[in-house]
């Protein structure tokens, strides 16, 4: 039988490599229950960032934007046990309901996730405070999925707020933000949202893209790491 480009890779995927599905599919649901919009992370991408905190022995996750918090609980799940993600949301019943999603998958609110109500660049600086008095500890993996206006400011201050060399940032729906919904070119520049570019002259990164096609939709992330 030949496996079809696409979709049924995907399902195939899904059936054979996700376990352990109970408490994230409870998310989804409980979150379109709770009249969330269906824009979490798909599961094979979660899969991903959860691989990827793994690999990166991370510690110490900060995420922008926590939506129904089923993208958290595999950030989580990819620390193994030894550190925390930090969740900022700026919607208090999405912070509502990603806590009672993070609980029922027995997820320790706050001390495994914890998600801090607010605007990104209402926050970050609060973080970068508390980092400067020792309250907090550096992030190692910075994931962005939120407010796509503010991606290089986030970008930024996920650098700042970094661990130092090695640290990772990765931007989601970057190329559905720019280049499907948004065209390269004039108007990016223009309005500073040409985030491949300025990344691209941020010396102390070095990043890629890479597409993603997947049954939601075909998009790409910005991977970089802190040199
Ligand atoms: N990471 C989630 C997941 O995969 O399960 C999905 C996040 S969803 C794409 C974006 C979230 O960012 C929404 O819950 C939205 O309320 C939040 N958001 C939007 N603007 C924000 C801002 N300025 N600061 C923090 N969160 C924001």
């Amino acid at each position: 039988e030949n496996i079809q480009f696409k979709g049924d890779v995907e399902a195939h995927a899904e059936t054979h490599l996700l376990h352990d599905q109970e408490a994230l599919n409870h998310a989804l649901h409980n979150s379109t229950k709770e009249g969330l919009p269906p824009i979490s992370v798909s599961p094979l991408h979660g899969k991903f960032t959860s691989i990827l905190v793994n690999l990166s022995g991370a510690r110490n996750v900060l995420e922008l934007g926590a939506l129904g918090g089923y993208s958290a609980i595999q950030l989580a799940r990819g620390l193994k046990g030894k550190g925390k993600v930090t969740s900022i949301e700026v919607d208090r019943h999405h912070r509502d309901v990603a806590i009672a999603n993070l609980q029922h998958a027995g997820v320790k609110v706050p001390d495994e996730v914890e998600i801090l109500l607010g605007a990104g660049l209402e926050v970050l600086p609060k973080l970068a405070a508390e980092i400067e008095e020792g309250k907090r500890e550096r992030f190692d993996f910075v994931f962005i999925d939120a407010d796509w206006p503010n991606q290089w400011n986030y970008f930024d201050w996920g650098v700042k707020l970094s661990n130092g060399p090695g640290s990772a940032i990765y931007i989601d729906n970057a190329v559905k933000n720019m280049f499907v919904e948004g065209v390269v070119g004039d108007h990016l520049k223009e309005d500073g949202l040409d985030v491949v570019a300025q990344i691209g002259a941020d010396t102390r990164v070095e990043a890629t893209v890479i597409q993603t096609v997947a049954a939601k939709s075909y998009d790409g992330i910005v991977l970089a790491v802190v040199k």
